[in-house]
């Protein structure tokens, strides 16, 4: 049923590792080992850095369009397996099989975006102060790269860094999560047959800490880009200041979605109860802080149970499936500790609240009301299909309270009002606001947040920029 042989990409080869080390591969759906994951030794891990950093000069050299028909072709693999590589997605993450499908769409269309944007890297001519002189700021790689990646989108996390990093002239050492490898590994025989060269691509697995200290540490990378907690970007950034690399950080949210007394309430409901439950609600940009004027409370409150009662919880591979399970069996305790806390301060569960009854870790779609701000769930991201909500009066206070987390990486606002769009899309701290939807990150948007959910930002001609540095070179005619 898993097809996907989990191995480790060094040097242009795909290897068991060196060390026999190994983790065991569980399908969230059924609790079931569907696999072994080669662990890195530190010798894989040195092979990986050396192989970069010698890719890395040759790499760098190739032009801009040769890069584009490399990365072109990788983008054609990806679609082209794309029913397999779902399968395993589905396997190891639990999403449905129509959500990793997306995904990988979305892969492929990045790919093929960076592809494109590589070109593009354009630096400038600085009219000097003297006649023979001429002052040129030039875009170059910035070098070889480091890629944390989370397991709530496999194939989109690793992607993301993957193609940036390319298309730029990077060379980079991917570490996905251990949840989720046979996609990250699926993904890097895409760019592998595409003919991206020896050492320009690795994909290294095991225990995080050790690994990524061990890769940080070393001199040859000059950039650390991570999807991942906000907790282990905080790390991370200690790790790298050791030798000043740059880092983007694409950590954790909390995002609110204001729903104003004027908004559209029935296409509200609609686009906040699929965002809520995608992934399981394991998303970033998961709407998570329901903020509801308390005139159209009571009806969104209504509309909205009545929409999660319907949504179709199992196995990401049958069909008709909408939400899938949370990704480790700890997530459930995680989940009930949030909804207990929140009822003991005063909150009321209308729906849910409860493990699913069957093998996997499956939690009930759960709608919380009148949740008080100091409850847990309200300030640590849920990552999980808990929805709080709580009624607010004005929009002075509501932006006050959206914003009173360390927290900024998306939020939504529900209004027909100009006025309210402009002055709460202004008001509001977060990296992407979305205005009546929910679809805040494409391709070509650039996609990252601000405070303590990160910097910088992937996608956008800023994703590409996050792989270059400037170099200034005046010239003068002798
Ligand atoms: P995580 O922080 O535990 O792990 C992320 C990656 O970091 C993994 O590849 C992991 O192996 C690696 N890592 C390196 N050193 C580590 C260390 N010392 N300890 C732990 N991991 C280390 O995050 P996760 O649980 O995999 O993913 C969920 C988090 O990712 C959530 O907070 C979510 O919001 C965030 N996320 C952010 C974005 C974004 O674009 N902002 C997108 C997806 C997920």
């Amino acid at each position: 049923m898993y097809s996907e042989k989990l191995e480790l990409l060094i040097d242009g080869t795909w290897t068991a590792g060196s060390a026999g080390d190994s983790l065991p591969l569980i399908n969230p759906a059924t609790e079931e080992q569907i696999g072994t994951v080669p662990c890195a030794s530190v010798q894989d891990l040195d092979r990986a850095l050396d192989a970069a950093g010698r890719a890395f000069r040759s790499w760098k050299k190739t032009t801009a369009a040769f890069r584009w028909e490399v990365l072109s072709r990788a983008a054609g693999l990806i679609e082209a397996r794309k029913p397999e590589i779902a399968r395993t997605l589905t396997l190891e993450n639990g999403k449905s099989l129509r959500e990793a499908e997306g995904e990988l769409q979305f892969c492929a269309d990045a790919t093929r975006w960076y592809a494109e944007e590589g070109k593009r890297a354009y630096g400038r001519v600085i009219p000097a102060r003297s006649p023979d002189i001429r002052q040129m700021a030039l875009k170059e790689p910035v070098g070889p790269a480091l890629g944390f990646a989370a397991w709530n989108f496999p194939a989109g996390n690793v992607t993301l860094k993957i193609a940036a990093a390319l298309a730029a002239g990077c060379t980079i050492i991917v570490k996905p999560s251990d949840e989720t490898p046979g996609t990250a590994v699926a993904i890097g025989r895409c760019f592998q047959d595409a003919g991206v060269p020896a050492g320009a691509l690795a994909i290294v697995f095991g225990p995080p800490a050790p690994i990524s200290e061990h890769l940080i540490a070393s001199k040859i990378p000059k950039k650390v880009s991570l999807t991942g907690s906000t907790p282990v970007g905080k790390l991370l950034q200690r790790l790298a200041s050791e030798t000043l690399k740059r880092c983007t950080m694409e950590l954790g949210g909390h995002a609110p979605a204001i729903v104003f007394e004027d908004a559209d309430l029935d296409r509200t409901m609609d686009m906040l109860a699929a965002a809520k439950y995608r992934n399981a609600g394991q998303v970033c940009t998961s709407p998570t802080r329901f903020y509801v004027h308390e005139t159209v409370y009571e009806a969104f409150i209504a509309g909205f149970v009545e929409r999660s009662r319907k949504v179709v919880v199992g196995n990401g591979l049958d069909e008709g499936v909408q939400m899938g399970p949370l990704i480790t069996e700890w997530r459930l305790g995680i989940m009930d500790g949030f909804v207990q806390d929140a009822v003991a301060k005063g909150a009321s569960v209308v729906l849910g609240r409860e493990r699913l009854d069957r093998k996997g870790y499956f939690y009930a779609p759960t709608v919380l009301r009148d949740v008080p701000d100091d409850a847990r769930a309200m300030n640590e991201e849920p990552f999980g299909p808990i929805t709080q909500i709580t009624p607010f009066r004005s929009f002075d206070e509501v932006i006050e309270r959206a914003n009173s987390l360390p927290y900024g990486l998306a939020s939504y606002i529900f209004t027909r009002s100009g006025s309210v769009t402009a002055a709460a899309s202004d008001a509001i701290e977060s990296g992407v606001v979305g205005i009546n939807h929910t679809a805040v990150h494409e391709a070509e948007t650039p996609f990252g947040g601000v405070n303590e959910s990160g910097y910088g930002a992937e996608s956008g001609i800023e994703g590409l920029d996050a792989y270059l540095r400037t170099k200034m070179v005046t010239d003068k005619r002798i």
